[in-house]
């Protein structure tokens, strides 16, 4: 997909997209022709992002805000106003992954971080983005960012997967609340993808490698992988989808747990082997 005219002239806002999947999805749509608002915490990479998409004649612009802080949340969307006068796409893919512990050794305090952040942030960009797209009237496309952890729960995770599960809520109220006037509203629901975030939590390369192997795709995501899903999701292409979580895991979710794996994995090479072995 180069530049689309379906894009052209229309306003993305992306948060979280100073790094890894946002970053990926900004580039994306404004290689597509849509001028995009990126939102991060750190001003500098958010600036180097926006001047790269300006040197690849792409249009773009950077506000700094903390998700955690709901005063910065609020000036997200009336500075997509002033800068580009509408808003028709939005990706609220921020989140912070939280503190790998066991559910009884969660602190209150980091509970309550990541739902400021991948909840409450959320929610009031949602407002903010529903709000704009109705008075404008002529419907919008949203996409949320959940992950694998909203649909599955896994060990040392529980105040992510319960934000995640909530990120899903929020997208199906959404959708049926915004429907009859032409907003979608659609959840992406990445695996492991190869970002800070998975390596601050996996830390090692080792680490990274099993995870690779649980995939029955054999590896990890990349995050162009996640904004090509975005930008179809932003598309009219998708025009009978909302209220859906669309998950992009390699086959994580569609197989039985992977203490089972080893054994049909040696069932599956030992089948690949005599078939290539006899010219199949
Ligand atoms: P990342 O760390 O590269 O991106 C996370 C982004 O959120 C960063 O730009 C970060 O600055 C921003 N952010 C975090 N806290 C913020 C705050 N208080 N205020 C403003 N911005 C804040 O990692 P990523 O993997 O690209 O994560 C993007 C989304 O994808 C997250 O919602 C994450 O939960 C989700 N996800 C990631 C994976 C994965 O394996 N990488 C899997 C499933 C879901």
């Amino acid at each position: 997909m180069g530049n689309n005219l379906e894009f052209a002239g229309k306003v993305a806002l992306v948060t979280g997209g100073n790094s890894g999947i946002g970053a990926a999805a900004a580039r994306r749509v404004a290689e597509l022709g849509a001028q995009v608002v990126v939102t991060g915490r750190r001003q500098s990479e958010g600036r180097l992002l926006v001047n790269d998409i300006k040197r690849n004649s792409g249009s773009a612009a950077f506000i700094q805000a903390d998700l955690s802080q709901p005063e910065q949340v609020k000036r997200i969307v009336p500075f997509t106003l002033e800068t580009f006068g509408r808003l028709d796409y939005a990706f609220n893919n921020a989140g912070i992954s939280g503190e790998n512990r066991l559910l009884t050794d969660q602190t209150e305090k980091t509970f309550d971080h990541v739902f400021a952040v991948n909840v409450k942030a959320l929610f009031l960009l949602l407002q903010d983005e529903v709000k704009q797209m109705m008075a404008q009237g002529h419907g919008g496309s949203i996409v949320n960012t959940a992950s694998v952890g909203g649909l599955l729960a896994f060990p040392t995770a529980g105040p992510y997967v319960a934000s995640k599960h909530a990120v899903l809520g929020l997208t199906k109220t959404a959708a049926i609340e915004c429907g009859r006037y032409g907003i979608r509203v659609n959840a992406v629901s990445p695996g492991a993808v190869r970002t800070e975030m998975l390596l601050d939590v996996f830390g090692t390369q080792e680490a990274l490698d099993e995870m690779s192997a649980v995939h029955p795709i054999g590896r990890i995501g990349r995050p162009e992988e996640i904004a090509d899903a975005v930008a179809w999701l932003f598309s009219d292409r998708s025009s009978y989808y909302t209220g859906q979580s669309l998950t992009l895991d390699g086959g994580l979710t569609a197989q039985r747990p992977y203490l089972t794996q080893p054994a049909s994995d040696k069932l599956i090479q030992n089948t690949r082997d005599e078939k290539w072995a006899s010219g199949y």
